[in-house]
């Protein structure tokens, strides 16, 4: 069932690749993984705390540096030749390709005053793309990492993450906030990242389910998410909002013992009331998780877990059929906790089991989605795996 496939496997072929396409070796390989986030949905572009792990699967590029103001850019997984663009004419907003996120990584690097040059890059991913597992932050954090390493930088995870997020931002134009390039950056093997996205203070908190008996699934619905599509954004400019009406600068300032007077301050603008419900009781989540891990009472996270699906599902409202339904049958059929994982609008589900449950569950959430009429999903077992790094 598990389909683990790590950087390191897949560097050779994309090293070749690489020799294929531009005629010479490339000066490096790099990988950078995407992610699961235990818990901590929606709460990244409000200044509260989020929790990831990196996936085994991951973004791989073989890159050299150039001198002459060019970027190439070429992906396994695209059926399209080398793309050839100059430094000089990259523009925020005006490529709604797949090279938009290496090249808005190359933007955003210059424009922070990088004196990058040019590049070929040739990459190859095993991160399923829009299944909200961050395909897209594994992209940019495996090129913004071969571009500091190559241009010798210096440059710290959280400030390419951070450059990345940017990319994303203005270059791809998808306002996504900083949890997705942080995890693929800086997540450490056997840990999740427990990550204030205020001041991007983090702290790796041990996550080894394994050895206690437990197994973290993730169901990957088949149901293609986009974030660039409006309902990211509305909820985005929703929480501004709450923000603005209770005299904050981030919904992250409303203390959860303050909720029910936020709640009442906020009078009859019902959407808004239930975005800023949502947000206030998730960043109170993330504190409960992360003080029953510390507290090595790592089974009572999962009601936890699947609280924080109903408060998704029913106040943001960012789930969808399908999601509930891998939540709803995990919980019957035994789960110790489930919820949806990423912004939501599909993508995937993460399910926390006991270790002897692991078959049955599986088989209960395909028969449901057999019967719902759904595409069959796909099932597979998260490792808290390694950030990015230099794999050749
Ligand atoms: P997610 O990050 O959840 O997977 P996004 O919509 O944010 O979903 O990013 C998916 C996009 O990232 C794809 O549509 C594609 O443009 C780009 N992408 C992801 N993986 C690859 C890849 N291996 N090669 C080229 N582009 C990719
Ligand atoms: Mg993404």
């Amino acid at each position: 069932m598990s389909e683990t496939i790590a950087g390191e496997a897949v560097a050779g072929a994309v090293e070749e690749r690489f020799r294929q396409l531009y005629g010479a070796g490339p000066q490096g390989v790099w990988a950078a993984p995407g992610r699961v986030n235990l818990i901590g949905e929606h709460t990244d572009y409000n200044d509260g705390c989020v929790m990831p792990f990196a996936l085994p699967h991951t973004a791989v590029a073989a890159v050299s540096r150039r001198d002459d103001g060019v970027l190439r850019l070429h992906s396994a997984d695209v059926a399209a030749p080398v793309v050839e663009v100059t430094l000089d004419s990259l523009t925020p907003g005006t490529d709604k390709n797949w090279t938009a996120y290496p090249a808005g990584v190359v933007w955003a690097l210059r424009e922070a005053g990088h004196a990058v040059t040019g590049a070929d890059i040739h990459l190859a991913s095993t991160v399923p793309a829009g299944a909200g597992l961050s395909s897209s932050a594994a992209l940019e954090v495996v090129v913004a990492l071969a571009l500091d390493d190559l241009y010798e930088l210096g440059l710290r995870g959280w400030q390419l993450a951070r450059l990345c997020q940017r990319a994303e931002n203005v270059y791809v134009g998808a306002p996504v906030g900083i949890m997705d390039q942080t995890a693929s950056a800086c997540c450490e093997s056997g840990h999740a990242l427990f990550l204030d996205t205020r001041d991007l203070s983090q702290r790796q908190i041990p996550f080894d389910l394994a050895a206690e008996g437990m197994r973290l699934l993730v169901v990957d619905t088949r149901v293609k998410h986009s974030h660039s599509e409006g309902e990211y954004g509305k909820r985005r400019v929703g929480c501004e909002q709450g923000a603005a009406l209770l005299g904050v600068d981030a919904l992250r300032d409303i203390p959860y013992a303050d909720l029910d007077a936020a709640l009442e301050r906020l009078g009859d603008e019902e959407e808004v009331r239930r975005l800023v419900r949502h947000v206030v009781t998730e960043d109170a989540r993330v504190d409960r998780v992360v003080a029953l891990l510390e507290s090595g009472d790592t089974r009572a996270i999962g009601p936890v877990l699947t609280a924080g699906h109903a408060s998704l599902r029913d106040d943001f409202r960012v789930s969808c059929p399908e999601l509930d339904l891998v939540v709803d049958t995990a919980v019957t059929a035994g789960a110790l906790g489930a919820r949806m994982t990423g912004g939501g609008f599909g993508g995937s589900a993460i399910v926390l089991a006991e270790e002897a449950d692991v078959d049955a569950l599986t088989k209960a959430v395909e028969e449901a989605f057999a019967t719902a009429g759904f595409t069959t999903p796909r099932v597979f077992e998260a490792v808290p795996s390694a950030g990015a790094r230099r794999v050749a």
